[in-house]
């Protein structure tokens, strides 16, 4: 099937951003094609979520998001809000609950998100052309107005007037994900923020690993810092090191070189707790304390950092403050990530101040537009890069 040899609107990037981008214009009378390279629509929205896509979160803040300018993404999250997506949602009977800490989840499958986006832009009018590859992008003169660029595709040659891309970012590779959209920006001119994974689980050296090897699997509800920011949630060691939301999340502010602070037992002040247990129940030994606390695993790997076992009333107030620093402040310097293979995102993109934060258009290129995680935005885990990708969508749709 060849493409239309014109569009107002033409769209790169079938994904969570460009599918909302394409519903919204094509309501507003604008004719909208939206390519994709892939086989398949919205491969990522699927994955969301471990199949139940996380689609937003129920307090959606600037402070959620990293970016090399913090107040760029203010503007089109206030004009498309979370309450505006959960209308959306509600308006297709899509099922969903809250899962913890306001991340709103499918009852079902993620597919009805794709669904929901599919059938708005079915109902507006907007066009979907898969196995599209995009071979060459020329913006032409200004005679030629209002046409703007002209694409030649594996689907024949295309002239739009306004022009999105929504190619997101490099994670997950085999999804489809590429660096078309890091391109175009070189192609015109326009600035990138350095690109890195992000929301990656860590890999451990050699050593590290087999110092916690007996761990893994397990899990553990704890802080972790690393520099000025501080996630408490779950993390899990695995066999190639750490992951969990707590590590997911911090993975993000983390640099290489730097180490990390991890509070195994954020919730109790464990000098205390051990100084009465040295009353309550003194001829127990430090590991089944340890263990009522965390799994078996965890409570033994880290007591042998310790340098004797021994029932809990034989230690000194010393020894115990020791312990009490073996667990509360367990530091560890990862080897690396896991890196886009298996990154829920990419940090870093085109660069906001080349954009308009009102529009999304570039600057200095009139009709070009940048939306979703292709932008140097990049959100916390939680739902809040779905609604990084509506509300950006959603603001440049008023303006191609
Ligand atoms: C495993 C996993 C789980 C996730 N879970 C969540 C979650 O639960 N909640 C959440 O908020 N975020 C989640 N994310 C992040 C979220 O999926 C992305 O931030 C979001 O999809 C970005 O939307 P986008 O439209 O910018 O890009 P994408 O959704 O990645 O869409 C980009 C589209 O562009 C197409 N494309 C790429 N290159 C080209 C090219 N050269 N030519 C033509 N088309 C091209 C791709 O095929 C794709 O369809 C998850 C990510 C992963 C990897």
């Amino acid at each position: 099937m060849s493409l239309p040899q014109h569009t107002d609107v033409l769209i790169i990037g079938a994904g969570a951003a460009g599918l909302m981008c394409a519903a919204n214009a094509a309501a507003r009378g604008r004719k909208v094609v939206v390519v994709d390279h892939a086989n398949k629509v919205g491969k990522k929205i699927l994955m969301s979520g471990g199949g139940r896509c996380n689609f937003t979160n129920m307090e959606v803040l600037p402070k959620h998001y990293l970016s090399a300018n913090e107040h760029f993404c203010k503007s089109a999250l206030a004009r498309y809000t979370q309450w505006d997506f959960i209308g959306l949602v509600l308006k297709h009977g899509v099922a969903y609950h809250e899962k913890k800490l306001g991340q709103l989840f499918c009852d079902n499958k993620a597919q009805d998100i794709l669904d929901l986006l599919l059938d708005e832009c079915a109902q507006a009018g907007a066009s979907i052309y898969t196995h599209c590859e995009i071979q060459t992008i020329t913006a032409l003169s200004a005679e030629k107005l209002p046409a703007r660029y002209q694409l030649v595709t594996s689907l024949g040659e295309i002239v739009c007037e306004s022009l999105v891309i929504a190619t997101g970012g490099l994670s997950i590779p085999t999804m489809g994900a590429t660096g078309f959209g890091y391109q175009v920006a070189e192609q015109f001119g326009l600035g990138l923020k350095p690109r890195t994974a992000g929301l990656v689980p860590f890999t451990l050296s050699p050593t590290q690993l087999e110092q916690f090897k007996d761990c893994v699997g397990n899990a553990a509800e704890v802080s972790v810092t690393c520099g000025e920011q501080r996630f408490a949630e779950n993390i899990l060691f695995t066999h190639r090191g750490l992951s969990g939301p707590a590590i997911l999340q911090i993975s993000s502010y983390w640099q290489p070189g730097q180490s990390l602070v991890i509070n195994l037992l954020p919730n109790i002040n464990l000098v205390e707790y051990l100084s009465e247990q040295q009353h309550a129940r003194p001829k127990v030994l430090l590991t089944t304390l340890m263990s009522e606390l965390l799994t078996k695993s965890i409570a033994q790997c880290f007591c042998n950092h310790v340098s004797e076992i021994k029932p809990i009333n034989q230690y000194t107030p010393k020894e115990i403050q020791t312990i009490a620093d073996v667990f509360h402040t367990w530091e560890i310097m990862p080897a690396g990530t896991e890196g886009y293979r298996t990154a829920e995102v990419t940090l870093g993109g085109v660069d906001v101040d080349c954009l308009s934060s009102k529009t999304m258009e570039a600057k200095t290129q009139p009709g070009l537009f940048f939306i979703g995680e292709v932008v140097d935005v990049t959100g916390h885990l939680g739902g809040f890069n779905f609604q990084w990708a509506w509300a950006s969508g959603f603001a440049a749709a008023q303006f191609v």
